[in-house]
């Protein structure tokens, strides 16, 4: 029998996707058995047209966990269609505002989207403080949101925040999932941390903010797909004497500063050449290139094969397979 959509049911699937910025959840025999990886945010702090700041979200079928919240990463997120209602944590690499500011509006997010349980902060020494301080700022707010809609459709519990502190390690095993934190090299910042997240066979390396190091190295060996943060040199150094040749000294100061604490397009290069990676994948991109021109510029001295990502932008590793789609 042919299905049909009526007009009505057409306009309604239009307001909905409009409304939640994405499709009707896919019956349970299409879910996507692997990890999917959907870049919720691809730009450093130097604002970017169509690029939210740092966020990576990581969904296998049972999980959705995200890696770092920064600004218009929630609305990116929704826009992609990221199953919100899976949401169990944010893990957070550091405490850089470019990292953080979007924790609230995941919240609310994936509280309205039916998240079953709190939604947990994960991140290294002084996670509990963010949270502690988010929970007071948000206190208004979710009190407005449970008298408007009822404690049946919004449980309050499940509004507030909780926090876990964690060091290097497995900090997550369960179902399948397994999660490992590592420092990463990011001065003055100590710890720094990046994830990396294994399920089915699969494999993904989040760096946070880093140079490459010995230990980035040493994770990313083997793995199937490695989200890297990523400086070009060249176009920031033009961009700070043409600062200080205007005369504005603050500017090239900012950009002469964190020279040394990105990893460089050069520096990618050891990492390719160093480790076994399926595809090096790179975001948090310092400056983030607006065109095919700025990408050309960008692209000075970086491995071959390297991949510059865009908001929205899918990779998905199908379980026990060795195969890499990029949508
Ligand atoms: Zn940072
Ligand atoms: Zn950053």
């Amino acid at each position: 029998m042919t299905k049909t959509i009526s007009r009505t049911g057409i306009i309604g699937l239009i307001l909905y996707s409009a409304i939640v910025g994405a499709q009707p959840a896919p019956s349970s025999t299409t879910i996507f058995d692997g990890l999917k990886i959907t870049l919720c945010g691809t730009s450093s702090p130097l604002p970017a047209p169509g690029r939210a700041q740092a966020c990576v979200a990581v969904e296998t079928p049972d999980h959705l966990y995200i890696v770092d919240a920064g600004s218009g990463s929630a609305a990116t997120a929704q826009l992609s269609g990221t199953p919100l209602e899976k949401m169990r944590g944010i893990l957070l690499t550091h405490y850089h505002s470019d990292h953080i500011s979007d924790i609230g509006d995941f919240n609310l997010n994936s509280w309205v989207a039916s998240r079953p349980a709190p939604l947990q902060i994960i991140g290294p020494e002084g996670v509990d403080r963010i949270v502690e301080g988010l929970n007071i700022t948000y206190e208004l707010d979710r009190g407005y949101r449970v008298a408007h809609h009822g404690a049946e459709l919004l449980n309050p519990e499940l509004g507030i925040l909780q926090s876990r502190t964690i060091g290097e390690g497995v900090i997550v095993d369960e179902d399948g999932l397994r999660i490992t934190a590592f420092k990463v090299s990011h001065p003055p910042i100590e710890p720094a941390f990046g994830y990396r997240l294994d399920y089915g066979g699969r494999s993904v390396v989040i760096s946070g903010d880093s140079l490459v190091t010995d230990k980035i190295v040493e994770i990313s060996d083997g793995a199937d797909v490695v989200l890297h943060d990523a400086m070009a040199l060249q176009l920031v150094q033009g961009a700070e004497a043409m600062s200080r040749g205007a005369g504005n000294t603050r500017l090239a100061t900012v950009l002469h500063d964190i020279q040394d604490y990105h990893a460089t397009t050069a520096d990618l290069a050891r990492l390719t050449a160093e480790a076994a990676i399926g595809q090096l994948a790179l975001y948090h991109l310092v400056p983030a290139p607006r065109n095919a021109m700025a990408i050309a510029a960008f692209n000075g001295g970086l491995p071959d094969g390297a991949l510059i990502t865009e908001d929205g932008m899918m990779i998905s590793l199908p379980a026990n397979s060795k195969e890499i789609t990029v949508d």
